[in-house]
C-alpha cells in the first residue's frame, strides 16, 4: 500500500543576512494510510516549518530539499499549478486559528463550492453544495448552517468547518498544526475525536503538530520528537511514553508530568542558534549525560527497540560504541 506520506532527507533553509539557516535539517519519516504521527518539540524546533514544507507552503526566501511524496507522488519540484491542485485534494493543512482562513464575506457553503470547483471544475454548484452539507454533518455541524457566515460560528464550530473543508476532497494526508490550541478542553476533545475518527474511516494519514504531549498520547499511533531542526526520537506512542530513550524526550515527558503545563520550560537551557549549530549533538549543551564524543560528531537515528529509533550516543549503533563506563539511562 502506498504511504500517505513519505519524507526523505527533508531540509528547509532560509537565506538570512547572517548566512543560511536550516529550520528543518535532514528529516525522514513515513505515515501509513490511516496512521497518525504526532510531531512534538519546543517552539522554534521546526515542527510548523516541517508541516508547511509537506504542503510546499513556504514563506518567501524559504527553500526545501529532499523528497516529500504524498500518495506516491513527489511534491518537491512540482509546478506551482500542480501544487495548487494537490493542496486540498491530496493534502490538507488545518491551522490553529480557523477565523483567519475563512473569508468573512463569504457564506460557509460558498467556501466549499469555491474549493471543490477549483479542484474538480466539472462539479456543479448543486453537487458541491451537497458535498459541503455531507462533510459538515460528518463534522457534527448542522447542514442548515452552511448558509451562515463565519462570524456566526463559535471557535469550535469554525474549527469543525475548517476540518470539513479539509476533508471534503478526501485527501491522503491531513496536517494539523496545533488545531485545538485556541479551543476549550471539551471542544478540544471533540475535535480530537473527529480527527481520530476520520483517519479510521477515511484512511487518511494524520500529522498532528502540537506542544501538548497529552494530546499525542490520546490521539497518535506514533510520535516524532524534534529538537533544533532534527528528529531525535521516533516510534510507537506507547513505547516512547513508557520507555523514552533520548535524554530530551525524557526531559519533555518529565516536564509535562511534573508541571502539568502546556509549555515545555523545565529543561534548563536553550536550543542552539541554528545560524551556527554545534558540530556534534545539538542537545549537548543541555544534556545531563553529555560525553566528549557528543560534541565531536552528530549521532544518527538508530533502532533502539522494535520500531523505536533514537539519535543519541548512549545507545549502541548511533555512530559508535557506548563506552564501558556509561550506563544508558533506564
Ligand atoms: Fe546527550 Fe550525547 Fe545523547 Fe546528545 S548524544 S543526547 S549529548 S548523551
Ligand atoms: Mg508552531
Amino acid at each position: 500500500k502506498t504511504a500517505a506520506a513519505s519524507v526523505r532527507e527533508l531540509r528547509v533553509g532560509y537565506r538570512t543576512p547572517d548566512g543560511p539557516l536550516w529550520a528543518v535539517d535532514g528529516v525522514n519519516f513515513d505515515i501509513a494510510p490511516g496512521e497518525s504521527l504526532g510531531l512534538v518539540g519546543e517552539s522554534g524546533c521546526g515542527k510548523s516549518t516541517l508541516g508547511r514544507a509537506l504542503m510546499q507552503l513556504m514563506p518567501p526566501g524559504g527553500a526545501t530539499y529532499g523528497s516529500v511524496s504524498i500518495g506516491g507522488e513527489e511534491l518537491i519540484g512540482a509546478s506551482a499549478r500542480r501544487l495548487r491542485q494537490r493542496r486540498g485534494e491530496d493534502i490538507s493543512l488545518i491551522f490553529q486559528e480557523p477565523m483567519t482562513r475563512l473569508n468573512p464575506l463569504m457564506r460557509i457553503s460558498d467556501h466549499f463550492v469555491e474549493m471543490i470547483r477549483t479542484h474538480k471544475p466539472r462539479t456543479s454548484k448543486k453537487q458541491a453544495r451537497a458535498m459541503a452539507r455531507a462533510a459538515l454533518s460528518q463534522m457534527g455541524v448542522p447542514p442548515t448552517r452552511a448558509d451562515h457566515y463565519p462570524h456566526e460560528f463559535s471557535g469550535g464550530m469554525r474549527q469543525r468547518v475548517m476540518i470539513a473543508l479539509g476533508i471534503v476532497l478526501r485527501p491522503n494526508l491531513l496536517v494539523a498544526d496545533e488545531p485545538t490550541t485556541s479551543l476549550d478542553v471539551i471542544v478540544e476533545s471533540q475535535i480530537l475525536d473527529i480527527l481520530d475518527d476520520l483517519r479510521g474511516k477515511e484512511g487518511a494519514g494524520l500529522l498532528l503538530i502540537t506542544h501538548n504531549l497529552g494530546i499525542v498520547a490520546e490521539t497518535c499511533d506514533r510520535v516524532a520528537v524534534m529538537y533544533a531542526g532534527k528528529i531525535v526520537e521516533i516510534g510507537p506512542v506507547d513505547q516512547i511514553f513508557t520507555d523514552p530513550k533520548h535524554p530530551y524526550t525524557r526531559g519533555l515527558l518529565a516536564s509535562t508530568i511534573s508541571l502539568d503545563t502546556t509549555e515545555l520550560h523545565s529543561i534548563p537551557g536553550y536550543p542552539p542558534n541554528l545560524l551556527d549549530p554545534p558540530p556534534g549533538c545539538r542537545f549537548a549543551a543541555r544534556c545531563p549525560y553529555v560525553m566528549d564524543r557528543c560534541r565531536d560528531a552528530e549521532p544518527v537515528l538508530t533502532e533502539a527497540n522494535a520500531g523505536q529509533q533514537v539519535a543519541c550516543y548512549l545507545y549502541p549503533g548511533a555512530g559508535a560504541e557506548v563506552p564501558a563506563d556509561i550506563t544508558p539511562p533506564s
